[in-house]
């Protein structure tokens, strides 16, 4: 028995479902096939009132409580999102259309993993003592307080999670609306928050579209603002939360490096190119979509790369022997195809992909273009699809440099067998997540997030906590107090 597809209601706040049929329609469709799986309502403004009013009231209780009460609660719920991972799997594989042998493994997995790290880590969240002669001074880490997460739908499980772990082992409450594209995993995440102790109105779920995540964002009573989405939507959240002064944290787009030299592994070369541009069939933010390969293996690195992507198995996602699913959406998929016309019409050679499979859903086989030059325009925007661009290279030095020719700045991966070489080009990538021999690592205890524009903060880590919490500092005089009059 999995879970079934239509929510019971299409908000979660103050520890129960709310509907109100009067919100916008929003058709959840599954985009294997394009069948419509669920339904579910935008937030109304009375919707979003009930949500704030619950989360600042939510919030002084969860404050209230020790670091380590809040962190057992984390980890409780670490442990039923662990325990249900079959059947949140199989959900979050019917609201993105990725495969079951991703989302099994990548998705409620992650999201429990960020869970049991901060839940980990509430207990030891402390300010410290600053011994000044007779007099001194104590800091108090405080959370923020109402804290709104919006995410994009990619990852929307793990999207719910990373940005509630660190929110609530703080000591803070959070909204969050997810992609109205994706809108069905984080009301799992809450019920079952809920579940493990959770108490009512710290986390709470409200759908809908940009205007209810502006809505959110423009609240004068939200402290922080913490967004996964593109760089567009990044510089008008990131504005609109500069004019109220808030906290933000952004996990914008990219258009990665991945630089291969001649004397790396071909085989760990093409599988860092395949899990660098092909995994959740190329949605991840932080891949290297310009592979750039020296000139020496250029020619046998895209004859094994294109041999070993045509063993991709697209079949029904639930499938565990399916290795690669539709696009999540139509728009998504007619975005994707005019970016592979532009490929073809600006000169560069596509080895393979790019056709519709014959049935229904938003199907595509994965995309290879060899000889691209850096002014393409698929080598400069964020593509978000399974579209691979290889791009040769001669030199160190020339490489570093086209490696940052890019507004972007999220990611970078190099491969090399030659040690110094490895860190040496790593140290000059302007990225905020760098890989060496491997690429789309994320584990919870590593910083995860953007240089430039591709965002601002971090995730994940002991890094998130300065991003959830703020310092209160206190001077205490033991002494008689002076004054000039
Ligand atoms: P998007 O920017 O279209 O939407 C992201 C979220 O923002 C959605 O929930 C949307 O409803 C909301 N939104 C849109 N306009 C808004 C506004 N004015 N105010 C408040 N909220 C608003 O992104 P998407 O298409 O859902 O996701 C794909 C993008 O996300 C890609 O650019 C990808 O690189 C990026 N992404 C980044 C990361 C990361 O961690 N850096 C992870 C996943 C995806």
């Amino acid at each position: 028995m999995t879970y079934p597809t239509q929510p019971e209601a299409s908000h979660f706040i103050d520890g129960v479902y709310v509907e109100d049929t009067d919100g916008a329609l929003i058709d959840v469709i599954y985009p294997a096939t394009g069948e419509v799986i669920a339904q579910v309502h935008a937030a109304t403004p009375a919707v979003i009132e009930q949500a704030i009013t619950a989360g600042l009231r939510g919030q002084k209780v969860w404050a209230a409580m020790t670091g380590r009460d809040r962190g057992r609660v984390l980890t409780k719920a670490a442990m039923l999102l662990r325990e249900r991972n079959h059947d949140l799997s199989v959900l979050e594989t019917m609201d993105t259309g990725k495969p079951y042998q991703e989302t099994s493994v990548a998705d409620a997995t992650s999201g429990a993993d960020a869970l049991e790290y901060f839940g980990g880590l509430a207990a030891s969240l402390t300010g410290e003592h600053i011994q000044l002669g007779e007099d001194w001074v104590y800091t108090r880490r405080e959370p923020l307080g109402l804290c709104v997460g919006i995410g994009a739908w990619n990852y929307p499980t793990q999207i719910a999670c990373w940005k509630g772990a660190p929110a609530l082992a703080c000591g803070n409450a959070m909204i969050f609306k997810p992609s109205e594209t994706t809108p069905l995993s984080a009301l799992k995440v809450a019920e079952i928050l809920h579940e493990a102790g959770v108490p009512a109105g710290v986390y709470n779920v409200v759908q809908g579209m940009g205007e209810v995540g502006g809505a959110l964002v423009g609240d004068p009573r939200v402290a922080k603002v913490s967004l996964t989405g593109s760089v567009p939507t990044g510089r008008k959240v990131y504005a609109a939360a500069a004019a109220g002064l808030k906290h933000v944290t952004m996990e914008l787009g990219g258009k990665s490096p991945l630089v291969i030299f001649d004397d790396a592994d071909l085989e760990d070369a093409v599988s860092g190119a395949i899990m660098a541009n092909f995994y959740s069939s190329g949605q991840v933010c932080s891949n290297g979509t310009r592979v750039f390969v020296q000139k020496g293996l250029r020619e046998r690195f895209v004859a094994r790369l294109a041999e070993r992507v045509g063993t991709a198995v697209l079949g029904d996602p639930l499938d565990p022997e399916t290795s690669f699913g539709p696009l999540v959406s139509a728009r998504q998929l007619e975005i994707v195809q005019g970016y592979i016309a532009k490929g073809v019409a600006e000169g560069a050679r596509l080895v393979c992909g790019g056709e519709r499979l014959d049935r229904p859903g938003y199907w595509l086989t994965p995309v290879i273009f060899d000889g691209v030059s850096d002014d393409m325009t698929i080598a400069r925007e964020e593509i978000f699809g399974p579209v691979l661009s290889v791009l040769e290279f001669e030199s160190e030095d020339e490489v570093i440099t086209r490696a940052n020719d890019t507004e972007f700045g999220l990611s970078a991966g190099v491969f090399t067998n030659d040690l110094r070489r490895a860190h040496r080009v790593i140290a000059q990538l302007d990225a905020g997540t760098c890989f060496i021999n491997s690429y789309n690592d994320a584990p919870v205890e590593a910083p995860f997030g953007g240089m430039k524009s591709s965002g601002v903060g971090r995730e994940n880590s002991r890094a998130a906590i300065e991003h959830y919490s703020q310092l209160k500092t206190v001077y205490v005089r033991m002494g008689k107090m002076e004054a000039p009059f």
